[in-house]
């Protein structure tokens, strides 16, 4: 190579595709839980992508790649077209996940589900206790028709992960979760610390755990782990608000999960919604490969580029990713800050303090739910 030979351009990094499309049906749900993760802006029946812009995407899914597919919302059995969708991800090669209340199902819909190629059912408890379990649900009776759709769940023939969302007002009962867990025959039970937004952030006081409350929870779940070994797997991560280092949020910004919203907007995740100043695209108007590809909004936290000091130089930037934007945004006012969970963060105190007021409030009673209602939205936005 002489000294006039152009400069070869530098190889852009390849954008892999995303492991997993999550699939947000609808916001409709019979059950009101008050640390739901829908926005407070639910989207209406009228506003949903139809049945036809679904099947295309699940199309575009499994051309981009993708290989899993989670039906979700809301309660995604409210959709009409769910077996359709189901069918269509099945003959796309897709695995299919159906994250549900199951206050809906019956043995004829599992039945169908499965005969459409449904691979595996994620069924979400609220307690172990049913009278508790109905009052933070907000449905009567909810908590005895989970119990019968696990074993309609199983006679199906479709495996079962038992989801419990654990916080202030159930923690205590942890031990009998997990029990629980074992007795309706989960091959996995998944214990979910309340991530604190949307709904969750508005309930914050009510239902963030103290430090002992959380510290009894880790020992009952390495006590399960121990007993359950080779036979049931336990999902479990220690919030947030607790730890000295993030979570790597979705897998990192745009590296692993795509999220379409009821209404067909595409986001890296669930809560992005409440980032300022973003225009998400819409999968009514451009293809998921295009989105992933080259959506400003995808770019714009996907790697290691954006990020400030101190994660900039640290060595877990591609562990972590920096954490959670949303989470940054939430306390700091700026998405695009070191998540203050970790603790090198210059905002981790906000974190302390978060945990040092519910330590505080731990003995007293816990104020009142807002449950997650289109009516209540109103009154706390
Ligand atoms: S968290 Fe509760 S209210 Fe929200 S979608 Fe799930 S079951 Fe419905
Ligand atoms: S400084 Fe950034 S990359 Fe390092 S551990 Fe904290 S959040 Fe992760």
């Amino acid at each position: 190579m002489n000294a006039l030979s152009p400069v070869p351009p530098a190889p852009v990094p390849a954008i892999e595709p995303p492991l997993a499309l999550l699939a947000e049906l609808t916001h409709r749900c019979p059950l009101q839980c008050p640390y739901c993760a829908n926005p407070l802006e639910m989207e209406r029946a009228a506003s949903e992508l139809d049945t036809a812009a679904w099947l295309r995407v699940l199309d575009e899914a499994a051309a981009l790649g993708v290989l899993q597919v989670h039906f979700s919302g809301g309660e995604p059995t409210a959709r009409k077209d769910l077996l359709e969708l189901v069918r269509r991800a099945a003959a796309g090669g897709l695995y299919s996940n159906l994250i549900t209340s199951g206050v809906t199902l019956d043995p004829a819909a599992l039945a169908a589900l499965a005969d459409a190629g449904l691979d595996h059912v994620q069924l979400s408890f609220q307690d172990a206790d049913a009278t508790q379990a109905d009052r933070i649900g907000g449905y009567r009776r909810g908590h005895a028709r989970k119990l019968e759709v696990s074993r309609q769940i199983r006679d199906a023939g479709l495996p079962l992960t038992a989801n419990f969302v654990v916080h202030r007002q159930n923690l205590e009962r942890l031990p009998e979760m997990l029990a629980l867990g074992e007795e309706i025959g989960a091959s996995r039970i998944e214990i979910a610390h309340v991530q604190y937004y949307g709904w969750a952030l508005v309930n914050r006081a009510a239902l963030m755990p103290s430090r002992a409350q959380l510290e009894r929870a880790n020992e009952a779940v390495a006590e399960a782990r121990e007993r359950l070994r080779g036979r049931i797997t336990i999902d479990y991560v220690v919030p947030d608000y607790y730890a000295a280092r993030p979570k790597a949020c979705m897998g990192g910004w745009a590296r692993r999960i795509i999220n379409i919203t009821p209404a067909g907007l595409a986001l890296p995740c669930h809560a992005a919604e409440t980032l300022p100043g973003f225009q998400w695209p819409s999968v009514r108007t451009a293809s998921l490969g295009a989105i992933w590809q080259d959506d400003p909004g995808f770019n714009r936290y996907r790697g290691t580029s954006w990020m400030p000091e101190p994660c900039r130089s640290c060595d877990q930037r591609e562990v972590d990713w920096g954490g959670c934007r949303c989470q940054a945004l939430a306390m700091t006012g700026d998405a695009g800050a070191t998540d203050p969970a970790c603790a090198l963060s210059p905002h981790h105190f906000m974190m302390a303090d978060a945990v040092a007021d519910a330590d505080a409030v731990a003995e007293g009673p816990a104020p009142a739910l807002v449950y997650r209602r289109i009516r209540t939205a109103a009154l706390v936005r």
